[in-house]
């Protein structure tokens, strides 16, 4: 069989993970809360299973969740969107970003294949996703240790083939954060163009030392070409039950849903009511900035006398660090060696790069049990 994807190989979140089972090493790599999500929860999803909610829900989400979900936004960003035209509950942020680009990427135009612009290091989902309909990604790259956007060179790249551009703020793998700037300077470029935009935001509620999060939907120039994607995963610490939801005006969602009826049809029913009755208690995300500032920090302060070069993340659950000053491997032989050597996995970030490079850098997840985060921080301060 002929490769679609002959560049691709196992993602690097199960390298790693299974490595860090083999091994016993404390597993900062793949990002998933070493903790359990709320035990109410849990219960209202056994609640809904027993209460008989287990055949296939409606393509497009229960309207529970869908109008819970309008009611979160209008809350949260003073948007409107209409959960019967607007909004889509998905089997994860996945799905929903596969299903976006796929609404949207057509492979043989006249001058060429449509191209996407990516912001790299980027969410190893999104390029395979490109390709597979036949876009082509444009690379705009980011440097640390501050990540940030020239755009002067986002305008550069900018061609009449130009269709999409994909956002993912709070980002990972850098936790870098957007600024007000950043959204007014994306839209002066789209302004006047068919360009659509996928944003990815489903840290939009991790953020740190009083950052607000800029979702792409305040900005009306942005709001109308956009699909905001988010997961349920990242908010409410239940990464296995893979649930999502995007958000888009109604012609937008109208192409996102053709695509989405034909990859999943729809998503596990029980957790959806019982995420439609959780979300009506607000508390349960407005606590999240503090709780995980906490635990970044702590994993910060464990650091503090070690040799690594350290930003503090602006916001998701991820802390990248720089080993210039303790070795010269390659960042992907110096994860494996810490994972094998000391016991703590990591990720490295050059995997997140179309362009090789020797940044130096290993993305460190601190969504775990304090206890944890302390081990990991003495073991690593010992290089
Ligand atoms: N986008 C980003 C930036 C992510 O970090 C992740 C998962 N960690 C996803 C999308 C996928 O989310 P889900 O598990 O809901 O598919
Ligand atoms: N998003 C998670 C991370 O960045 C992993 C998701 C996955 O394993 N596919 O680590």
């Amino acid at each position: 069989l002929v490769s679609k994807l002959p560049n691709v190989g196992t993602t690097i979140f199960t390298v790693m993970s299974k490595l860090a089972t083999e091994t016993g090493a404390i597993n900062l790599s793949q990002g998933f809360p070493g903790f359990d999500c709320s035990p109410e929860l849990v219960s209202l999803v056994e609640h809904y299973m027993r209460k008989g909610f287990n055949q296939y829900a409606p393509m497009t989400g229960v309207p529970a969740l869908r109008e819970a979900l309008a009611q979160k936004t209008f809350t949260q960003y003073n948007v409107v969107y209409d959960p019967d035209t607007e909004i889509t509950v998905t089997s994860g942020a996945t799905e929903a970003i596969f299903a976006a680009i796929t609404a949207v990427i057509r492979p043989n135009q006249t001058a060429g294949p449509d191209e996407v612009i990516v912001f790299e290091p980027a969410y190893d989902s999104y390029v395979p996703a490109i390709e597979l309909n036949g876009g082509i990604p444009v690379f705009v790259t980011l440097t640390p240790p501050d990540y940030t956007i020239d755009w002067q060179v986002v305008r550069e790249k900018i061609t009449d083939r130009t269709r999409m551009i994909l956002v993912n703020t709070p980002h990972n793998p850098t936790g870098h954060v957007w600024t007000a700037d950043d959204m007014n300077q994306l839209a002066d470029l789209v302004r006047d163009r068919d360009i659509w935009i996928v944003s990815d935001e489903v840290y939009e509620h991790i953020l740190f030392d009083g950052r607000t999060h800029h979702s792409l939907m305040t900005h009306p120039v942005l709001q109308e070409r956009t699909f905001i994607i988010g997961s349920f995963g990242k908010t409410f610490h239940i990464t296995g039950w893979k649930i999502g939801y995007c958000l888009a005006p109604r012609e937008l969602s109208a192409e996102f849903r053709k695509i989405h009826q034909y990859l999943t049809f729809s998503t596990v029913t029980p957790i959806q009511y019982a995420l439609a009755d959780y979300l009506k208690e607000p508390d349960h995300f407005r606590q999240l900035p503090d709780f995980y500032q906490r635990k970044r920090d702590l994993f910060l302060a464990g650091l503090a006398g070690s040799r690594f070069k350290i930003k503090p993340a602006e916001g998701s659950f991820f802390q990248t660090v720089s080993y210039a000053d303790i070795t010269d491997e390659p960042d992907y032989e110096l994860a494996i060696r810490l994972t094998n050597e000391i016991g703590v996995a990591s990720i490295p970030v050059s995997v997140f790069y179309n362009q090789k490079n020797d940044y130096k850098i290993l993305r460190f997840c601190f969504a775990k049990d304090d206890a944890v985060l302390q081990e990991a921080a003495e073991r690593l301060s010992k290089l």
